[in-house]
């Protein structure tokens, strides 16, 4: 199984940064021609599919189609040589992945070796759960169950500490939760082990295993204090450092 797990907020990359993401990103789908693109995560899925094709998309020889773009999706992914989930509102991704029949068919591909790529939202939902985005639920879908490619999960877009907020100069202090209160109140509910994941890093996955790309993140388990990884770093399924 090959998964390239990003955070998203990829604007925010240096130029190197910028480089290392699209080496990785060739270094999965390079040697394929085509790229099935699910814009569930977005309302108006064209709109999306044709900005991501025509300003983001790395790769000029191999063909972003998009989801929408195939008349019947359970058979674009059969037939999918790679998949892209791209970003945008987490509850909106999962409610379609679960109405259009795609979980069972999406994990049978990407297990058997279709190279995936996720972003953000795309992230979020090879999670077992979509229970650690931080998305507003604009919608409710069926189930929170998602892909289940890995057997821990993310926190895309993760920072440290409070936030501040910019006012006409000055800078005030937000007292909503932190990243870290909310993960830590997930623990409190659930077991399974959380990375939360800087802006711009991702996380190269192979199999049982996977390295961390450009950024770093930080691992929480339940009880445990939260350790920081760097890029470099080797995880397992069950986020120790090796
Ligand atoms: N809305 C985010 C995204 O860009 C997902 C998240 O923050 O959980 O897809």
């Amino acid at each position: 199984m090959k998964l390239l797990l990003s955070s998203g907020g990829n604007g925010s990359l240096s130029k190197e940064q910028m480089k290392e993401l699209h080496g990785q990103i060739y270094k999965l789908f390079g040697n394929i021609k085509e790229v099935v693109f699910i814009s569930y995560a977005v309302k108006d899925q064209r709109k999306y599919t044709s900005g991501i094709r025509n300003f983001l998309w790395p790769l000029k020889d191999v063909n972003l189609i998009g989801i929408e773009e195939f008349g019947d999706p359970i058979q674009a992914i059969r037939d999918a040589k790679g998949i892209y989930i791209g970003g945008g509102n987490t509850f909106l991704l999962t409610d379609k992945l679960h109405k259009n029949n795609l979980i069972d068919i999406l994990k049978d591909v990407i297990k058997q070796g279709v190279p995936y790529m996720g972003v953000s939202a795309g992230t979020n939902v090879a999670c077992p759960t979509m229970m650690t985005t931080n998305d507003m639920p604009v919608i409710i879908p069926n189930s929170f169950e998602t892909l289940e490619l890995i057997d821990f999960q993310i926190n895309a877009h993760y920072h440290e500490g409070k936030m501040w907020l910019g006012n006409e100069g000055d800078f005030v202090k937000h007292n909503g939760e932190t990243r870290a209160q909310r993960i830590a109140e997930f623990h409190q509910h659930n077991e399974a082990p959380v990375i939360g994941l800087f802006e711009g890093s991702c996380i190269n996955w192979k199999d049982d295993k996977g390295e961390l790309k450009i950024g770093g993140g930080v691992i929480f388990k339940a009880g445990k204090d939260p350790k920081v990884v760097k890029r470099g770093a080797i995880i397992n399924s069950n986020l120790d450092i090796l």
